[in-house]
């Protein structure tokens, strides 16, 4: 089979400022070739030539807080206790093409009720079913009294649906090796309750000593750790512990960045629901109840996020799509709010591009447009770097190549119709 050559590209690699009149050559599943369009190798006969016209050619996008059997949820009780589960994996099933429909060629799972992602990523990587390239998540961990054991306890409820509860470091451990002998390749925690910003100040609901054990337990098996952290206090143990991602990370304060850059934990904060209920306050609604915190939150996010990231830590985008009223494939949504937030644009980019691959350990083939690596690559109709907010519109992902093979080509049609006028 031929290459594929894509030519006159505004090149945004995800890591450097964007370069125009660029071409990217495919061969397989790899990117053989990055050079200016002068200076490329020539295409052969066999070769597709396709020519980008200046859009922004750019690496696939990651989501990194994926549920992707969460469906129309707003208390944690309608997770496991409204579907059986092969209705969810069904739901996670279509949920997993709408987010590659979306540009998003990965996906980091962040919590996931009866093992689905397991069994997700494998129908994906076998052909069976169309999606991301999933990092597969655990069921939730906690601890008894913890706000995820939410199941009234004289319906004495049997399956683990949405949480594995276990007490102790060595009822973590034998549940972790469990869950890796599944086939996991991360797991969720929970070291405190609540989201949204402090007031309530939840309490740690899992020790050091058992954090610790999750840890350990998942790293001597090449298996990372993620975990659901409101608090400073909170954020510091599950640093200090080793956990990979802090997820939410509300009450961000220097000491909290001091202990992830320590533990080079990455950040996944989920803002969608911080940003754009003050974008509504600004637009002059009146926030109910439970979002006023976003009134004192937002300021404070402004502040501390892009102090985190000029710091180094590495921040990760993806929240709890699926539920709180989040649409499933608008996860670009949160590109725009980093920037809101302070980020550069091309940092608030890095946040689904190039940190997530990091995250996963697969700099080495993903992240970036770079020789050598996977080719999960975007064409997006317009300058991203100049309006983050195109991402947001699939009308413009005019490619998605994933793993070499089109699962959008737009430009080729357009080619077509261009032949077939001039033949006319
Ligand atoms: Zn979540």
């Amino acid at each position: 089979m031929g290459r594929v050559f894509f030519t006159n590209a505004m090149l945004l690699d995800g890591e450097n400022a964007p370069q125009s009149n660029m071409t990217v050559v495919v061969s397989g599943n790899r990117i053989t070739a990055v050079a200016r369009d002068s200076e490329a190798p020539r295409p052969e006969s066999e070769d597709q030539v396709i020519p980008v016209g200046g859009r922004t050619l750019m690496p696939g996008m990651s989501t990194n807080h994926f549920h992707p059997s969460y469906i129309d949820i707003m208390y944690p009780i309608e997770v496991d206790m409204r579907h059986p589960p092969a209705y969810m994996a069904y739901v996670a099933a279509k949920n997993a093409k709408i987010a590659l429909m979306s540009g998003f060629t990965s996906a980091i799972g962040a919590g996931s009720p009866h093992n689905i992602d397991v069994s997700l990523r494998d129908a994906i990587n076998t052909g069976l079913l169309e999606g991301p390239r999933l990092t597969a998540c655990s069921v939730d961990m906690s601890t008894s009294g913890d706000m995820l054991d939410h199941h009234p306890y004289w319906f004495q409820v049997q399956s683990e649906g949405l949480a594995r509860i276990c007490d102790g470091p060595e009822d973590f451990r034998k549940s972790v090796r469990q869950f890796i002998k599944t086939g996991v390749d991360i797991i969720k925690i929970y070291t405190t309750a609540g989201h949204g910003w402090p007031g309530k100040n939840p309490p740690l609901t899992m020790s050091f000593e058992e954090q610790k054990m999750v840890v350990e337990t998942a790293h001597q098996r090449e298996v990372k750790v993620r975990s659901h952290t409101c608090t400073e206090l909170g954020i510091i143990v599950a640093a200090d512990a080793g956990v990979n991602i802090i997820d939410h990370g509300d009450e961000l304060t220097d000491r909290a960045i001091e202990a992830m850059l320590k533990a080079e934990s990455f950040l996944c904060p989920s803002i969608h629901v911080l940003v754009a209920s003050e974008m509504r306050r600004r637009a002059g609604a009146q926030l109910e109840k439970e979002f006023q915190w976003v009134e004192r939150a937002f300021p404070q996010w402004c502040e501390m996020l892009p102090k985190a990231q000029k710091a180094g830590v590495r921040i990760l985008a993806g929240d709890d799509y699926g539920a709180l009223g989040l649409p499933h494939g608008s996860y670009a949504n949160e590109v725009e709010y980093f920037v809101t937030l302070g980020l550069s644009p091309l940092e608030a980019i890095k946040t689904v591009t190039r940190n997530a691959a990091d995250a996963m350990d697969k700099l080495d083939d993903l992240g970036t447009i770079a020789a050598g690596k996977l080719a999960d690559i975007l064409v997006v109709n317009g300058d991203v770097l100049a309006d983050v907010k195109i991402l947001q519109d699939s009308n413009a992902l005019d490619v998605i190549m994933k793993d070499g093979a089109f699962v959008v080509n737009h430009l080729a049609q357009d080619l077509a119709a261009s032949s077939r006028a001039n033949a006319a």
